[in-house]
């Protein structure tokens, strides 16, 4: 389909030689952190260039085909892999825009104690509530967070509220960044309406149209830097085959790295980059999700309908979010513990399914090493109290789908036999679960450059500013100090918005 191109955005197909540019402020990453910094410096009148190396899909490529969203769309086909006991699966988007293309549009603000607990314990300055209360504003005006129209509510949907009220449980509509979405359930493989206000129909059009200039398909190498101040970023374009096209050389005064917390690491090590706290890489949390496939007699069609139109927060205070997210049937088929005749059989009732989950507020930790030549390598240690509450989630998400009528239920435990009742349930969860047998996926990355107002403790300051280098930030869930325990997109895009407010007050220093 031939689309038309924003003026500003260059593809890999428009470039036939290297290419030397320069700006104020170059950004490496177009998703939720880089994007959004690309609009509020665009709007301030600073000159911007962003390089994003996936590609430009707009809305109206985008179809149900959840194959082809995975090659375009995502990193690596959308299987990355935290190794540990348990592995934890989890994707990235990769594409102009970023994980927002991608994302299932749910919208919070970062809850009051997480903030709390960041002035507490790393020292960060103006991040109280009311300080971020203009940021988070700001964010939802421009994404439009709100309630989905009620007629977009498929059935999952009413069966995890039905079983909430059943239980007598905390059920609460979520606020999501979409305007009137039409509920096709096709979030994830990127909105073909344009409902989902994701980074693609917001901030990247926003930034092209302030005179930013937006290189997609490029994919950086290193940052490059003259003592302690950086001087830009070097590049090569990546060709349909993935072989490398011409380079791209940036000198930029200030280097925004907004690649996610898998890659920003990865990068700044490439770059020979190491934080004075020797924390770059570490503190990676990532909310571990387990999930349930519960089966009812009738019909539920779910995919038909909103994503996600409720969360279960009756357990918040213990870091257990529960909800229910369709997933295609190519992606519930390798899920599934069964193969052939019987995998056959269980896919034939796809209809009558609703796959639900819990999600983890996690208090383990893990790291993003680079080894050169093959790229970052993720580990992840799931603690025992993290492997009691996702078991514990589990089991909530099973007794709310009984309660909702499911008549049997697959919990994500290698070997778990399949659960006919709530007695069934305890008697599995009852046993020792082999820890290394829980299977885990997740699409919160968080925290390998983590802020703190103590250099000795964080890798950015208080504002996303990297301690000891002039001019580096880092604008991505890579700066979270701590899981925030619900969706991250609207922590990131506020933080972004706050790091760029205060690059803009000190633009002087950096002569942008
Ligand atoms: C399937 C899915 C569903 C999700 N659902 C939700 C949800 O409902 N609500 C929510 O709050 N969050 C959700 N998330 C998470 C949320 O989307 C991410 O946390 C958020 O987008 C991360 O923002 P970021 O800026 O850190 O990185 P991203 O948005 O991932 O952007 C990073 C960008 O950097 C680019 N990049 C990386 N390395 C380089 C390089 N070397 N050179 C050039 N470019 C590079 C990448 O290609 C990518 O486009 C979901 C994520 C996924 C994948
Ligand atoms: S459910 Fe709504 S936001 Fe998601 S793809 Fe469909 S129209 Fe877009």
């Amino acid at each position: 389909m031939s689309a038309v191109i924003p003026a500003g955005l260059t593809r890999q197909s428009e470039v036939s030689a290297d290419l030397r540019l320069e700006c104020g402020v170059v950004i490496v990453g177009s998703g939720a952190g880089g994007a959004t910094m690309a609009a509020e410096l665009a709007d301030a009148g600073v000159d911007v260039v962003v390089v994003e190396e996936g590609g430009y899909h707009p809305t109206e490529s985008f179809t149900a085909e959840a194959g082809r969203a995975l090659r375009t769309l995502y990193r690596d086909g959308g299987i990355g892999l935290a190794l540990g006991k348990p592995p934890v699966l989890f994707s990235e988007g990769r594409c102009v825009g970023g994980s927002t293309v991608v994302n299932g549009g749910m919208s919070w603000r970062t809850p009051g104690r997480v903030l709390q607990r960041w002035a507490e314990e790393e020292g960060i300055a103006a991040i109280g509530e009311r300080d971020m209360e203009p940021h988070f504003a700001k964010v939802e005006s421009r994404i439009s967070v709100a309630r989905q129209d009620p007629e977009t509510i498929g059935n999952d949907m009413r069966l995890l509220k039905a079983g909430a009220d059943a239980k007598g449980w905390k059920i609460i509509p979520n606020l999501r960044n979409q305007l009137h979405c039409a509920g096709t359930n096709n979030c994830t493989n990127g909105c073909p309406t344009g409902a989902k206000r994701s980074m693609l129909v917001t901030n990247v059009p926003r930034a092209l149209a302030r005179g930013a200039r937006l290189f997609a398909d490029c994919r950086v190498e290193r940052i490059t830097w003259s003592g302690d101040a950086v001087t830009g970023v070097e590049g090569r374009f990546v060709r349909p085959d993935g072989r490398r096209g011409p380079r791209l050389t940036v000198r930029a005064a200030v280097v925004v790295v907004a690649c996610g917390a898998v890659q920003t690491p990865a990068l700044l090590f490439r770059s020979g980059s190491r934080s004075r706290s020797g924390q770059l890489g570490r503190n990676l949390s990532l909310h571990p999700n387990a999930k349930v496939i519960a089966f009812f007699d009738h019909e539920v069609l779910g995919w038909q309908g909103v994503h996600q139109a409720y969360q279960v927060r009756e357990f918040i205070d213990d870091g257990i979010l529960l909800t229910a997210v369709n997933l295609p049937p190519s992606l519930v088929a390798m899920s599934l513990p069964s193969y052939g005749r019987e995998l056959g059989e269980l896919m034939a009732r796809y209809n009558n399914m609703v796959t639900a989950g819990c999600l983890i507020e996690d208090t383990g930790s893990g790291r993003v090493r680079n080894v050169p030549g093959i790229g970052p390598l993720v580990t992840y240690q799931l603690t025992d109290r993290d492997a009691q509450r996702v078991l514990r989630g589990v089991g909530y998400t099973a007794e709310l789908m009984f309660a909702a009528g499911a008549r049997r239920v697959l919990l994500p435990f290698d070997g778990a036999p399949e659960v006919l009742d709530p007695r069934g349930l305890r008697d599995v969860l009852g046993r020792p679960a082999a820890r290394k047998s829980i299977e885990l996926f997740t699409v919160h990355l968080m925290g390998t450059a983590r802020m703190s107002g103590d250099a000795r403790r964080g890798v950015v300051d208080s504002f996303g500013a990297w301690y000891g280098v002039s001019g580096l930030f880092v604008a991505d869930a890579s700066v979270f100090p701590t899981p925030i325990g619900v969706n991250p997109m609207e922590t990131i895009l506020a933080l972004a918005t706050r790091t760029a407010a205060r690059l803009i007050e000190q633009r002087g220093q950096y002569r942008i």
